[in-house]
């Protein structure tokens, strides 16, 4: 069985090195819709695959990073990073570009790691991300699998390694939230939302 949710948020980048210099040479923006595609062979109490409330919680609020923010590379010029983290208050910085692809690959694994964290309380069982779906543009998307966002040959996605600034960090219900799930800190879903 599938589920789908759709999260969405406004988000500026640059695309280095792809064909469209549009893409790779001005800072733009892009109203971003992402699709979650959880799957269970099992049902909760509620007869559900996972309660759409609880993909409010922790999930939102990392996907949420990413709204009315600039996402840098890593790999970018260190002047361009350094401009634009002094510029904007709210910015994550990704061990690899901000392209569609890399943004389902990045979410895939923030998913993944706050499933594999959570304390399910209401009887869900082997609920996994199966997919994440972006929309960059109203016609066009990527979507990563499990065999994508853990591709070697895509790039390496240390989680460690990704970066919010402390304008995103003060806007989450704890500013360590990051820390603790890289620590494999526990989060207990609550019994009543
Ligand atoms: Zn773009």
């Amino acid at each position: 069985m599938r589920i789908r949710k759709l999260y969405r948020f406004e988000n500026a980048h640059i695309v280095r090195g792809c064909s469209s210099r549009r893409c790779s040479e001005s800072i733009h923006g892009h109203s971003y819709e992402v699709e979650l595609i959880f799957a269970s062979d099992h049902l909760d109490r509620g007869q559900m695959v996972y309660d759409f409330g609880l993909t409010k919680l922790t999930i939102r609020e990392l996907i949420d990073s990413f709204d009315h923010a600039i996402t840098l590379w890593s790999g970018d010029d260190p002047d361009y990073l350094r401009d634009m983290k002094r510029w904007s208050r709210r910015w994550v910085e990704l061990p690899v570009s901000p392209s569609a692809e890399q943004y389902a690959r990045v979410i895939f694994l923030m998913v993944e790691l706050v499933l594999a964290n959570t304390v399910m309380v209401n009887k869900e069982k082997n609920v996994t991300i199966e997919s994440v779906i972006v929309h960059e543009t109203r016609s066009g998307y990527a979507q990563a699998f499990k065999e994508d966002a853990h591709s070697p040959q895509m790039g390496v996605i240390e989680l460690g390694s990704i970066q919010f600034s402390d304008g995103v960090r003060d806007e989450w219900s704890d500013p360590s939230l990051w820390e603790r799930l890289l620590r494999g800190e526990k989060i207990i879903n609550p019994t009543k939302i």
